[in-house]
């Protein structure tokens, strides 16, 4: 099968990967609104599998099997996919836009199944006035490390497209979880709260920054706290989904901390920007200290 992967950022490169590394897949297009930065989508994954031919983890021959595969272009070029994923900005008009675009314009295939990796838009208003159905293909980043897609199901997702979905998803050894249309659907609507409750408790003095994480790591038995999970996903996601369980609920138990909207308003993002809950500067992880930095969390 051929699949176009629209949207050549960490998500889509990492989809990509996921397919390519498929026997079922012979072609990846992975598209972009600049050539560059499909190119830099590609370069990135080539990075990645060059470090573990180094270390002995992947033959070379794997590695280029995989990469040949990849097409990274325009959106112009999924004429002929089996399968698009869309995987651009997190902004419904982005999205509605780039799916009727290809629908009208683009692609040529009459059965080609279209899916968005979107983490918290409605699958069913992306997939209001569009010729074709959308399903909803939630990937997990890191793409070709995470088991978990939920495969989502709008309003108006035909019910053998999801069996469909979910088969293929199992093809390419992932474990789908089928879910209904609702705010965050499963994993954001539990984790995303979890961490903003995290920083709830740092807003109101309860505990420091490693006080906070190294409890629910010894505590809950989780990997990571829910400050350094936030610096990771990004705050400014976690600030975009708590705003969207409140804003689809009405419910003031997802009320965003106020901490959190000011230090997106900051850009101090977490591990994308250097500087979040911990600070990153020179490849450390160090919680931010008030007194040393000056910064007035
Ligand atoms: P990103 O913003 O880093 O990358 C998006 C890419 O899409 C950019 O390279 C941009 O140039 C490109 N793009 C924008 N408009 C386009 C268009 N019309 N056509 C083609 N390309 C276009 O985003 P990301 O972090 O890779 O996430 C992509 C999607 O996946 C979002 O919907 C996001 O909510 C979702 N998602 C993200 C994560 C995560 O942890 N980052 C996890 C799951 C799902």
């Amino acid at each position: 099968m051929k699949v176009a992967i629209i949207g050549a950022g960490p998500m889509g490169s990492g989809i990509a990967q996921v397919f390519a590394q498929s026997d079922e897949v012979e072609k990846v297009y992975l598209c972009d609104i600049k050539q560059e930065f499909a190119d830099a989508g590609k370069a990135k994954m080539k990075k990645g599998f060059d470090k573990r031919v180094e270390k002995g983890k992947m033959s070379a021959e794997d590695a280029n099997k995989i990469l040949d595969k990849i097409i990274p272009g325009l959106n112009s070029q999924a004429t002929d996919p089996d399968m698009v994923v869309e995987a651009v900005l997190e902004k419904m008009e982005v999205k509605k836009s780039t799916f009727k675009d290809l629908q009208e314009n683009i692609v040529k295939n009459e059965n080609c199944i279209y899916a968005t990796n979107t983490s918290s838009l409605s699958i069913t208003e992306i997939a209001t006035g569009l010729e074709k159905p959308v399903i909803g293909t939630h990937f997990f980043n890191p793409a070709p490390v995470m088991k978990l897609v939920e495969v989502i199901a709008g309003l108006t997702t035909p019910d053998d497209l999801i069996e469909k979905v979910k088969d293929l998803m199992v093809r390419l050894g992932k474990t789908p979880v089928q879910v209904k249309e609702a705010p965050g659907f499963v994993v954001n609507r539990i984790l995303v709260p979890l961490v903003n409750e995290g920083i709830f408790l740092y807003e109101e003095g309860v505990s420091d920054i490693e006080g906070i994480d190294t409890a629910m790591k010894l505590g809950a038995n989780h990997p990571m706290g829910p400050l350094e999970l936030g610096d990771l996903v990004g705050l400014d996601i976690i600030l975009a989904v708590m705003d969207v369980l409140y804003n689809e609920t009405g419910d003031s138990k997802y009320r965003a901390a106020p901490l959190l909207r000011k230090m997106v308003r900051a850009k101090h993002l977490g591990i994308k920007t250097g500087i979040g809950f911990y600070d990153y500067s020179d490849g450390k992880k160090i919680p931010v200290d008030k007194s040393k930095t000056g910064i007035n969390y």
